[in-house]
């Protein structure tokens, strides 16, 4: 796969109506501009990955669109070498941005297919910081917790208790709530027993599913 100029400058024009959508962290839109969104793609939906669209991925999964990648990832303030846990590695592209804002990812997919496939792309595009597991997120990861930043791609019913223990004091979840349709909330853990929920609007996500996938 090859990043030609042409896609560098499709993805500076996503990169500037992302910021007139309202997108104002330099360092989420400096993430899109140089992660190859065409890279966690088919080639058969390649020309379309700088539209502001979510596209469709193997395993009847969607790849999210760049606003909403662009929205979580802008409410999670990430600061450099954070360690934050993302459930529903996907097609790897929401990992990547992290990973490229310098943030210790860890990724977990309940598709054992998606979950093969994405641990490789990363791997050959050269993000050490972004690891790969084959889990079922609704219980979070727990060898690696306590996490700074916790992010689910998926539309939950409702926030998994395991995902609000794994997280630290003074840090922060976004995750979409919501059977058909989500309210994309930011949780802020005050302390152990304390937590602050925000709403950020509607959004539309693939559901967040218990169990594992096997190949
Ligand atoms: N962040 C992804 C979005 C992929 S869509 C991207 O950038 O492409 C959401 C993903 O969440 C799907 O791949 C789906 O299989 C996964 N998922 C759903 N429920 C899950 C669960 N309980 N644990 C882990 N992953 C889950």
């Amino acid at each position: 796969m090859e990043d030609t100029y042409r896609h560098k400058g499709l993805r500076r024009k996503l990169v500037e109506s992302l910021r007139s959508k309202g997108i104002h962290d330099d360092k989420v839109l400096a993430a899109m501009d140089v992660v190859p969104r065409h890279f966690f793609l088919d080639s058969a939906f390649a020309d379309l990955a700088y539209e502001d669209k979510a596209l469709p991925i193997e395993c009847e999964q969607t790849i999210s669109q760049p606003y909403t990648v662009a929205f979580q990832t802008q409410l999670l303030e990430i600061k450099k070498r954070e360690r934050v846990l993302e459930i529903g590695t996907g097609s790897g592209y929401q990992a990547a941005i992290l990973g490229a804002m310098g943030a210790r990812v860890f990724t977990v997919e309940r598709q054992e297919h998606l979950f093969h496939q994405t641990r490789k792309l990363l791997q050959e595009m050269g993000f050490t910081n972004v690891r790969c597991y084959f889990r079922d997120g609704t219980k979070g990861l727990k060898e690696f917790a306590p996490y700074d930043k916790i992010i689910v791609t998926a539309g939950a019913v409702k926030v998994p208790r395991e995902l609000l223990d794994q997280l630290k004091v003074n840090g922060l979840m976004v995750i979409p709530v919501g059977r058909r349709f989500q309210k994309m909330k930011r949780i802020i853990k005050k302390s152990e027993e304390e937590y602050v929920e925000e709403n950020w609007g509607d959004f539309r996500f693939v559901p967040f599913v218990e169990g594992v996938e096997p190949e």
